[in-house]
């Protein structure tokens, strides 16, 4: 929503053709199929130039398209650009596109804050704002598709991660909505296969999301083997313990036949021991899955600190002795605040300076 001149202006970018139409009566009913095509593409009002002049003044008035705008880009040394949003209401939002050879991918957030509360990570410092809507969602990637050059036959952006700031599954409406439209073959066009989906393991959304029919890449922020360790560093592991996210993680498996990626932020002294390499492997072995090892991206608000390169590196190999599949995901666009949250805080810092 906007409130420009004092006026709500709602996004159309999150609604079917269909709804469009309904907005319109007085235009025939392809003008909606026409405008969800257009609004996919990334257009302004005053781009859909097949629209009479009027339909464009009337819809510039009254809407907005697209509800995301680029508001910072940042060039990362490693390929990587991260954005910095801006909402409708003024909320800050951040995503990063990594292109790569087998797939561009766009990492996007799906709150503005998040109030899973873990204690190494910089979009749950403020709490939650708000859940992002559905044309919020669709906005990154749109916006990023835009700002990249290609055409609405080869869009850039093909792979997303559900990966930056917010808890997908605090929002799971939404995110289960959005995961249908991203699919549109009229719209976006991207399909579940190239989706990832990260939750701190809320446990029940994990069994309803797996129910659901959805066949997105789960994967699961487990960072520690121990619930007492793991308590302290993600508080939602009080409410759901490492027995009963295991046992999430494998009926997800069974329902979706797709393995289960364990995402593990290596920190210095509190997760990077041979007693978590063993637990770890005990944990994750007995049904397919992965453990991908992430060296933390020190935030300045807490004390926390990586572990070198070389001993991640020997982390990596004693759970490869024990037999786990694992690698080491580098740590893309650290030099440009890659970690969730950071960018946004730095800038709301830097204009209250
Ligand atoms: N809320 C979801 C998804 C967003 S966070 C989740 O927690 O899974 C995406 C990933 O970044 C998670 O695995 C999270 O633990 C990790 N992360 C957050 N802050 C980090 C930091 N400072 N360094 C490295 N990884 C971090
Ligand atoms: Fe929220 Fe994920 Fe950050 Fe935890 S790691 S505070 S769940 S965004």
């Amino acid at each position: 929503m906007s409130t420009e001149s004092g006026k709500t202006k709602k996004a159309l970018l999150g609604m079917s053709a269909q709804d469009i139409a309904v907005l319109l009566p007085d235009y025939p009913k392809y003008c909606g199929a026409q405008i969800y095509g257009f609004l996919n593409d990334g257009r302004t009002f005053a781009e859909m130039t097949s629209l009479k002049k009027e339909l464009r003044v009337y819809l510039d008035e009254n809407y907005v398209a697209n509800p995301v705008r680029i508001l910072k880009t940042f060039e990362g040394r490693d390929g990587a650009k991260k954005y910095l949003f801006a909402l409708t209401d003024g909320n800050l939002i951040e995503g990063v596109y990594m292109p790569h050879d087998y797939g561009n991918t766009l990492c996007l957030s799906t709150q503005v804050g998040c109030r899973m509360g873990c204690t190494f990570c910089a979009s749950g410092l403020d709490g939650l704002v708000r859940n992002l809507t559905v044309g919020e969602m669709l906005g990154q990637v749109v916006a990023v598709n835009r700002d990249s050059g290609g055409s609405s036959k080869n869009r850039a952006v093909n792979k997303l991660v559900l990966m930056g700031s917010g808890e997908p599954f605090d929002n799971y409406d939404n995110v289960l909505a959005f995961l249908c439209e991203v699919g549109n073959e009229k719209g976006l066009n991207i399909g579940e296969r190239n989706i990832s989906l990260s939750t701190s393991g809320l446990c029940d959304k994990i069994v309803k999301f797996a129910d659901s029919g959805h066949k997105v890449t789960l994967s699961i922020s487990l960072h520690s083997p121990f619930d007492g360790d793991r308590s302290a560093l993600m508080p939602v592991n009080k409410a759901y313990g490492i027995d009963e996210l295991i046992r999430s993680a494998k009926y997800y498996f069974q329902k979706t036949g797709r393995r289960v990626i364990f995402e593990y932020t290596l920190i210095r002294g509190k997760n990077d021991s041979d007693a978590c390499a063993r637990r770890l492997a005990e944990l994750t072995s007995g049904f397919p899955s992965h453990v991908n090892l992430i060296r933390l991206n020190e935030v300045k608000e807490n004390d926390y600190t990586a572990p070198s390169a070389d001993a991640a590196n020997e982390f990596l190999a004693k759970l490869q002795r024990l037999g786990v599949s694992s690698t080491i995901r580098k740590s893309l666009g650290a030099d440009i605040e890659g970690a969730c949250g950071q960018l946004r805080r730095r800038y709301a810092e830097e204009i209250s300076e």
